[in-house]
């Protein structure tokens, strides 16, 4: 007895939807298509490479025994897939079987989407065009307002490279992790900006990850789960930012994979971003996870305190306002791990001096910093201390560790030496060692040294006053 392949599929969706639900029944097997029986096997059609491998991760076994039952024992499974080939003419078809153990995703197919007409763009516009999507990108995040610094060196070369050539490095998927406030969704979009200066054709897409997992919930509520793949299938590089979002988040993990495989075999980009290393994430499948290691990792770590004085000038350069360097520097010395509190800080600063037609001076920026830091360092450092005083003598600070016996030198190791004394709790002896191992004897000779000379010129009294009022300031 022979059936057509219509008949058999008929008798399977009758099986299927007792076994799913209506939700799943619509997406995955309405869309289906039975081609043929050959030599019992049954081949059907199915839209996509994507959807392809999503029957065969989550029903390849329900499809299995339901063709079994209705062809016999020896039945198998062989999926059809049309490509189309860009010019619209002549659809191709590439065959699969079944996978025999069923939810094995390994392949290593390549292959080119099939571009329906009416793919919904989640941002908004429904049936857009791929050249028409809007990166989502702030072009004020880019690589020239992005300061560069020890701690971000790694990761500011590496997002480079990418920019440089998308899809083509070894960073790929290329993560940015670090604490709060470091820069993190700044590098990744200065990364998207460039891409788009220099590759204008490229669809760059920025989005978070609480914005993805929207829109796939959107997706699955409104039935149009494909329309949602098919445009993250379009994308050529992607942004996705605090991937540390999707934690416990199966079914939005589910279909990343997906996405990410796709556009990983097909070379495109992913730049994803999280507030800490791939390997700590947790409530991530593993599969994601070993994925998320793929490329490079590249972490932000705090800013020291050059780099901070260096990016409150930027924003000031960029915002054409001027401060005293005293209160750049107290700011910036104060506010320490987050790059936001900085420019927040330098903010209010600014609110509070034009709301009061006040001057920005060092009083000010005390209160302000206040409302940003618990607790403002109480004890001021030995280095910061042998840093204010080379700035002011303008000698290189690595100096006063070496044997030198310059007198500018000399007179800016004992100046230092005396201020630690003075301005800190520290042993004469750990003062000496903050200074090239030097001993005990030799910080009270230094000090004795200043005080001579203090009691006996005036204008170095002066400079010592001044020094010390700086350091005081930063307390
Ligand atoms: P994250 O995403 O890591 O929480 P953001 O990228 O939002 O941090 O950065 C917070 C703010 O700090 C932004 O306004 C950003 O422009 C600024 N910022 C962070 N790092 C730098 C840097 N190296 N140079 C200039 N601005 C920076
Ligand atoms: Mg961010």
């Amino acid at each position: 007895m022979t059936y057509t392949p219509e008949e058999v599929w008929k008798n399977c969706l009758k099986i299927i939807k007792d076994n799913v639900n209506m939700q799943s029944f619509r997406t995955w097997f309405e869309p289906i298509r039975p081609v043929k029986i050959e030599n019992e096997i049954l081949t059907i059609q199915v839209p996509s490479q994507f959807f392809y491998e999503w029957l065969e991760e989550h029903y390849v076994n329900l499809l299995r025994k339901t063709i079994k039952r209705e062809l016999g024992e020896t039945a198998g499974l062989e999926y059809q897939i049309i490509v189309e080939n860009g010019n619209g003419a002549n659809p191709q078809t590439i065959n699969y079987p079944a996978n025999q153990n069923g939810g094995n995703l390994n392949n290593e197919v390549n292959m080119p989407l099939k571009l329906g007409t009416t793919i919904k763009n989640p941002f908004v516009i429904p049936g857009i065009r791929k050249v028409n999507i809007d990166p989502q990108l702030n072009p004020t995040y880019n690589f020239e307002s992005f300061v560069e610094g020890e701690c971000n060196r790694l990761a500011r070369s590496a997002g480079y490279a990418v920019a440089n050539k998308p899809g083509g490095t070894a960073f790929n998927p290329l993560v940015i992790y670090g604490g709060v406030g470091l820069g993190k969704t700044h590098l990744a979009q200065a990364i998207g900006n460039m891409i788009k200066v220099k590759f204008s054709s490229k669809t760059v897409l920025y989005v978070s990850s609480e914005k993805f997992s929207s829109q796939f919930y959107e997706a699955v509520r409104s039935n149009s789960i494909n329309d949602f793949i098919h445009f993250y299938q379009l994308i050529d590089v992607l942004i996705l930012d605090d991937i540390q979002f999707f934690a416990n988040k199966e079914r939005t993990q589910d279909i990343l994979f997906h996405i990410f495989n796709h556009l990983h075999q097909n070379k495109k980009q992913l730049i994803l971003t999280s507030d800490r290393p791939p390997k700590d994430l947790e409530g991530i499948e593993d599969r994601l996870l070993s994925r998320f290691k793929w490329g490079l990792a590249a972490d932000l770590q705090v800013p020291d305190f050059e780099t901070r004085v260096a990016i409150l000038e930027k924003k000031m350069y960029t915002d054409g306002i001027e401060l005293p360097k005293e209160v750049v520097e107290f700011v910036a010395y104060n506010i320490k791990t987050n790059v936001r509190e900085l420019e927040g800080a330098l903010i209010s600063l600014l609110a509070q001096s034009s709301l009061n037609r006040k001057e920005v001076d060092i009083d000010l920026a005390k209160k302000i910093v206040k409302n940003f830091v618990k607790n403002i360092s109480r004890e001021v450092s030995v280095e910061f201390i042998m840093k204010t005083v080379c700035d002011y003598f303008d000698v290189p600070i690595d100096k006063l560790k070496e044997k030198t016996r310059k007198r500018a030198i000399v007179q800016a190791r004992q100046l230092s030496m005396f201020l630690a004394k003075n301005l800190t709790k520290n042993s004469l002896k750990v003062i000496g060692k903050h200074f090239g191992g030097r001993d005990h004897s030799t910080v009270i000779h230094s000090c004795q040294a200043i005080q001579n000379l203090m009691d006996t010129d005036n204008k170095f009294k002066d400079q010592v006053e001044e020094i010390r009022k700086k350091i005081q300031l930063s307390i």
